[in-house]
C-alpha cells in the first residue's frame, strides 16, 4: 500500500526551496518592513498597455493563440531584434515568461546526467529546473568580482556538458558582462560545441557605457587607448553607450531569452520570448504545445502596444537608485558597483555570515536576502533597489549602521 509520501516523485523531492522559504517566514513576522528584497520593478504596467489588454479581452481575443504566439508580436520582435543583432534572428517563440522559456530550453536540451554550467552566484531557478530535467548544475565560483573568468569555466567542462548559461545583467549581482567577457564565453562554447543560453531578462536596465567600470571592452593599444570594437557595432536606435553585449551577435548557437516581466513591469502577465537556432527553438515550440500551450492571448496583443512605450525614464530612475544605493553602501561595505538590473550584492561585515547579518537587518525592519539563497557561499546579501528613493536611502543607512 502506497502512502502519500511514496507518491511524490524524486524529481519534486529533489527540489529544495528551503533557503528562500526561511526568508519569507522571517519576513511574515515583520510589520511594514523596508522591503529591499523584491525582484520586480516598482512602477506599473504602462497605461496604454493596460487599455490595450482590456480592449483585446472585450474584442474576444480570449482563445488559444498559435503555440508560437501571435504573428504581430513575433514579427515585431523579429524586426527589432534583427536590427539589434545585425542579422535576421529567425522566428521568435513567445513563451510564458522567461521561466517558461527556461523550462522548455532545459527539456529540449538536457537528458538525465547532462550538465549545464553557470556562474555562482546565480538565479536560483537554474538549479531547480536542471534538477527537474534530471540534469546536473555545475557552478563556477565568480567571487569576488562576479565576472566571467574563462579559465575557471573551462575547467568545469566535462564530456557531459551541453549548456553554458549566461545571465547578464545578473540576478543577484547586477553585473553586466563586458564585450571581452562575452567574446571569451563564446570562444569557450565554440571550442566545446556548447549551446549558450543567454538569459537577458534585465536587458533594458543598463546604466554604464559598455566598458566603463565593467571590465575591459575591446582591445587596448600600446598607449592604453580603447579601440572601438567592430564585433559589437552599436545597434540603432539605442545610444551606443547603453546596449547589451550579447553572445547572440557572435555565436549562432545562442538561445536568447528575454521578456516583459522586468522591462514593462508585467511579472504577472507571463510574457517572454526566445530566439535562437531553429534546431532548439523548434523543439521548444513542440514542447510548449504540450505544456503551456501558449502565452496569455489578450496580453500578447497588449505587448505589441507596450513595445512602443518609451521606457527610458524608468531606466534613468533606476540608474539614480543604483547610484544612491552604491554611494551609501560603499562607505561601509565591500561592494562591486553593479552595471545593470536592479540588484546590488554587498559583502556582509567581517565576523558574521550573511544569514546572521540578514537576521540582524530584519530585527531592524529591513528585509534583504542572504547570498546563500543564490550561492554556495553565505558571505554576501542581495538588495533590490526597486523601491522608492526614500525607502532605499533609509534602508541602506540602517544597514550601514549595523556594521
Ligand atoms: N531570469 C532571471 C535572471 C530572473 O531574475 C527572473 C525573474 N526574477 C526570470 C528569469 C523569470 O522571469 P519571468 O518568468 O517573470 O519572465
Amino acid at each position: 500500500m502506497r502512502t502519500p509520501s511514496d507518491l511524490i516523485s524524486k524529481r519534486a523531492l529533489g527540489v529544495d526551496a528551503s533557503g528562500i522559504r526561511k526568508v519569507f517566514d522571517l519576513a511574515a513576522r515583520m510589520k511594514d518592513p523596508i522591503n529591499l528584497s523584491i525582484g520586480l520593478p516598482d512602477f506599473d504596467v504602462p497605461d496604454v498597455a493596460k487599455l490595450a489588454a482590456i480592449d483585446a479581452i472585450k474584442a474576444g481575443n480570449n482563445r488559444y493563440t498559435q503555440t508560437q504566439g501571435i504573428a504581430p508580436l513575433r514579427d515585431r520582435l523579429r524586426a527589432d531584434l534583427s536590427k539589434e543583432m545585425g542579422r535576421d534572428v529567425g522566428d521568435v517563440l513567445i513563451t510564458s515568461g522567461v521561466s517558461g522559456g527556461l523550462l522548455l530550453a532545459m527539456l529540449a536540451v538536457i537528458d538525465p546526467g547532462d550538465e549545464a554550467i553557470f556562474l555562482d552566484p546565480y538565479f536560483v531557478m537554474y538549479t531547480h529546473l536542471l534538477t527537474m530535467a534530471g540534469g546536473k548544475a555545475v557552478t563556477v565560483d565568480s567571487y569576488p568580482d562576479f565576472r566571467f573568468h574563462a579559465d575557471r569555466v573551462e575547467k568545469a567542462i566535462t564530456p557531459r556538458t551541453k549548456m553554458l548559461i549566461l545571465n547578464s545583467p545578473s540576478n543577484p549581482t547586477g553585473v553586466v558582462m563586458s564585450e571581452a567577457e562575452v567574446r571569451d564565453a563564446v570562444d569557450v562554447a565554440r571550442r566545446h560545441g556548447l549551446l549558450i543560453l543567454s538569459d537577458e531578462i534585465y536587458e533594458p536596465f543598463l546604466y554604464d557605457a559598455v566598458g566603463s567600470g565593467q571590465g575591459t571592452v575591446g582591445s587596448e593599444d600600446k598607449q592604453g587607448q580603447k579601440q572601438a570594437s567592430n564585433l559589437f557595432p552599436a545597434p540603432c536606435p539605442l545610444p551606443p553607450a547603453h546596449y547589451l553585449p550579447t553572445p547572440a551577435r557572435l555565436y549562432e548557437n545562442t538561445l536568447v531569452l528575454r521578456g516583459f516581466s522586468k522591462s514593462h513591469a508585467m511579472t504577472g502577465w507571463r510574457l517572454g520570448y526566445a530566439l535562437g537556432p531553429d534546431w532548439v527553438v523548434s523543439q521548444m515550440t513542440k514542447l510548449q504545445q504540450y505544456t503551456f500551450v501558449c502565452a496569455p492571448s489578450p496580453l500578447q496583443l497588449a505587448a505589441v502596444v507596450a513595445l512602443d512605450v518609451p521606457m527610458k525614464q524608468y531606466v534613468d530612475a533606476y540608474q539614480t537608485k543604483r547610484d544612491l544605493a552604491y554611494s551609501i553602501l560603499s562607505k561601509k561595505f565591500d561592494v562591486e558597483q553593479p552595471g545593470g538590473a536592479f540588484y546590488i550584492f554587498p559583502k556582509a561585515p567581517p565576523g558574521m555570515t550573511a544569514s546572521e547579518f540578514v537576521t540582524r537587518a530584519i530585527d531592524h525592519n529591513v528585509l534583504i536576502i542572504p547570498g546563500n539563497v543564490f550561492s554556495a557561499r553565505d558571505t554576501h546579501f542581495r538588495i533590490s533597489y526597486a523601491t522608492t528613493d526614500e525607502k532605499l536611502k533609509q534602508g541602506c543607512e540602517i544597514l550601514c549602521s549595523l556594521t
